[in-house]
């Protein structure tokens, strides 16, 4: 299957991967809306949130709330929009919740690399 998400779990193609375990992939977009903005993924191939299974789904709710901490801790976030499309508006069409960062002040958008970079640093 010519899957683009299902390269980067066999990581065919490269990712910034944030985080990783059997059942998810978390990485940042390549295209961000913001600062910090990630996919997280189950590493199984569904489409999308009438085809997600319960556990998977309330293990995403959980890596969620980490990534959530880990933003606020490196990023400094002051907010977090969920985003998961379906159908038309879903481009990639393998499941994935969008982790969208807000701040209260204006940022510019830093290269990934340095994104990426403090999010890994401890
Ligand atoms: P959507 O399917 O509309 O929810 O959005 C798909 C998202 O995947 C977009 O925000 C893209 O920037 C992102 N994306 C596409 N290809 C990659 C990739 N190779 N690595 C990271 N993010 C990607
Ligand atoms: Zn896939």
């Amino acid at each position: 299957m010519n899957c683009i998400f299902c390269k980067i779990v066999n990581n065919d193609i490269p990712s910034y991967t944030i985080y990783e375990d059997e059942i998810v992939k978390v990485f940042l977009d390549v295209n961000p809306d913001s600062n910090g903005h990630m996919l997280i993924i189950p590493r199984q191939h569904v489409l999308d949130i009438t085809e997600i299974e319960s556990d998977a789904w309330n293990h995403i709710l959980n890596i969620t709330k980490n990534m959530k901490s880990l933003l606020e801790e490196k990023l400094k976030i002051d907010g977090l929009t969920l985003i998961q499309n379906n159908g038309m508006v879903q481009e990639v069409k393998h499941f994935h919740l969008h982790l969208k960062p807000y701040y209260k002040e204006r940022q510019n958008l830093l290269p990934i690399e340095d994104i990426y970079n403090k999010l890994k640093e401890h």
